[in-house]
């Protein structure tokens, strides 16, 4: 099931996508769902809209935390100067860096180098703590495509990633949470990004160095984990800037695609 978050009039509500997974998005229809489907479980109503008649927010806006992971791709590594590292590497990005699918993203004024980065995001749905490998599908609530928005020169200059990873807007995230994948189904999916149409990413999961599984069990033995809290699980090759005016589109294999905009 695609569990999204929208908004008609007032305040943003959480719907179920009903459609073919490739059909185009206006020929796609949202069911109204009762409540919040990560503490009430999924309860369809009798109303639906289309989907070209709502407006997408942000299928999560966690209530603790964003876990990142670095380096987890042996050639974005590379292409950095860096090296694989011999277990995750973990950064936090705040609930204030998160923004829906197609809102725009302000470029804060302190960086000149912002860059893109199209991850695979897991959505967390269940408070866990120490979860062994085995068992991290029983704490998963779904997969959301992830942007982990990045500003290079801040990640040089300063001492932590805090700013460099956590401006306000650095973490869109969308176009709605995936439910029907299990941890092994996300072994070998394509992740892809292009830049105003241009494909500049395109890797698949089973070049990653840690998997889902090992990602969210060494995330777990470091944080507890809370229901809505969302780990990035990393990027390939490909990363580059972003001007002001320009958007990208993040697209993962059997998720979706989340559309960013830039702006000054
Ligand atoms: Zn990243």
């Amino acid at each position: 099931m695609r569990i999204a978050r929208f908004v008609v009039d007032a305040e943003p509500q959480y719907g179920l996508i009903e459609g073919e997974p490739d059909a185009p998005q206006q020929d796609l229809e949202v069911v109204v769902l009762h409540g919040d489907p990560f503490f009430q479980g999924i309860q369809p109503t009798a109303t639906r809209h289309r989907l070209s008649d709502v407006r997408l927010v942000a299928p999560i806006i966690p209530r603790s935390k964003i876990v990142g992971v670095g380096r987890n791709w042996a050639d974005h590594a590379a292409e950095l100067g860096n090296q694989v590292p011999d277990s995750p590497q973990f950064f936090l990005k705040p609930n204030t860096s998160v923004v829906g699918p197609g809102e725009p993203v302000t470029l804060p004024p302190w960086s000149e180098q912002v860059s893109y980065e199209a991850e695979l995001a897991v959505v967390i749905g269940t408070i866990c703590k120490d979860v062994p490998a085995e068992r991290v599908d029983d704490v998963v609530f779904g997969y959301t495509v992830g942007n982990d928005l990045t500003a290079r020169d801040a990640q040089k200059a300063d001492l932590q990633w805090a700013r460099a990873k956590g401006f306000d807007g650095s973490c869109p995230l969308g176009p709605w949470i995936e439910t029907g994948l299990k941890s092994t189904d996300t072994e070998d999916l394509g992740i892809r990004m292009e830049l105003d149409g241009t494909l500049v990413q395109d890797g698949r999961t089973s070049d990653m160095v840690f998997g889902v599984r090992e990602i969210v069990s060494a995330v777990s033995q470091a944080f507890t984990l809370l229901p809505g809290d969302v780990i990035l699980t990393g990027t390939p090759a490909g990363v580059g800037l972003v001007e002001a005016g320009q958007r990208t589109e993040a697209t993962v294999e059997g998720i979706g695609s989340l559309r960013t905009l830039y702006r000054r």
